[in-house]
């Protein structure tokens, strides 16, 4: 009897696993297809300084409107275009977009706002990633330190110095790197000393329990260490004036999050920035 019923949840797993498999696939068809059909938006998050209260950019995150007007959220597809290489294409849109809102910021003398955009490690990975970065800047000619890209620790997870060597290049033509989600992932502290960064960003994780009397000490550390390393800090997920109020105590410099504004359309984040800069 016993037998039977392992075969029995053996069956019933398989079929849990073909019919995800199926789901997955019939989610990457739809997403190229959306792409192609110009169904994806990039959206703007705006970052602010804690000193000035002023806009000194926004980060870029995708949308995905479906047909039937729902969004898919991109902790949903990010993961699918990326098993499936379309994040490859989809992110060579979304520098191009990026760069194409530094210009029109720029025409509009929104000199210090910067952009913000988020990479995954397949693109990374890519033989020509370095050079396609460079030439988009060219391209749409905006200054270079305007387009930042945000990585996370997990791209080192191997060939971590093929990482670095790509990042030094990239800083090298003034690009401005972030880390992304500190903390959270694969910890490589040794190699955050080799990293040309910019920017420390403390994961909305750690910012979460930060009015909590005790439970500061992981954000209150990394934006130590931020300060410590000559970067600038960045706390995102932000939702409340206590939390605010800590990080100012803490001389954190900039703050993201749902307590400032939510990711917008680009047309409601220049709105946006008109009436807060
Ligand atoms: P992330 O880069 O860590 O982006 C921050 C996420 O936190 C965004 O979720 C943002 O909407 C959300 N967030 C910001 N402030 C708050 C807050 O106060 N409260 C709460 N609850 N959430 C807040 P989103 O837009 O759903 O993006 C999820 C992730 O998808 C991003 O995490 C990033 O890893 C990835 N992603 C988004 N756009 C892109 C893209 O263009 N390329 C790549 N490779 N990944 C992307
Ligand atoms: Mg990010
Ligand atoms: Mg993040
Ligand atoms: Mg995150």
């Amino acid at each position: 009897l016993a037998k039977k019923s392992n075969k029995e949840h053996f069956v019933y797993y398989k079929q849990e696993m073909e019919d995800k498999t199926l789901w997955r696939l019939g989610m990457i068809r739809q997403l190229r297809t959306d792409f192609a059909d110009n169904r994806l938006e990039l959206w703007y998050q705006p970052q602010l300084s804690l000193a000035t209260g002023k806009v000194i950019g926004a980060e870029a995150l995708l949308r995905w409107r479906t047909a039937d007007g729902n969004f898919i959220s991109p902790a949903e597809f990010i993961p699918l275009a990326e098993y499936s290489g379309l994040i490859i294409d989809i992110g060579d849109w979304v520098i191009n977009q990026a760069c194409l809102q530094i210009k029109s910021l720029e025409e509009q003398s929104f000199d210090q706002v910067s952009i913000s955009v988020n990479v995954s490690i397949p693109q990374f990975k890519r033989a020509n990633f370095v050079d396609s970065i460079i030439d988009a800047t060219h391209k749409h000619d905006i200054h270079p330190h305007k387009l930042e890209l945000e990585i996370t620790e997990n791209i080192l997870m191997d060939e971590p110095q093929v990482v670095v060597d790509a990042l030094v290049r990239l800083k090298k033509e003034g690009i401005s790197i972030a880390l992304d989600d500190f903390g959270t992932g694969y910890s490589s502290l040794s190699y955050l000393q080799q990293l040309p960064l910019d920017r420390l960003k403390v994961d909305r994780a750690f910012v979460n329990t930060i009015a909590t009397p005790g439970q500061s000490i992981i954000a209150d550390t990394i934006i130590n260490l931020g300060k410590q390393m000559n970067l600038k800090v960045i706390a995102e997920g932000i939702e409340n004036k206590d939390q605010e109020e800590h990080l100012k105590a803490q001389m954190c410099d900039e703050v993201q999050g749902f307590f400032y504004a939510k990711p917008m359309p680009a047309d409601e984040f220049l709105a946006f920035l008109k009436q807060n800069n």
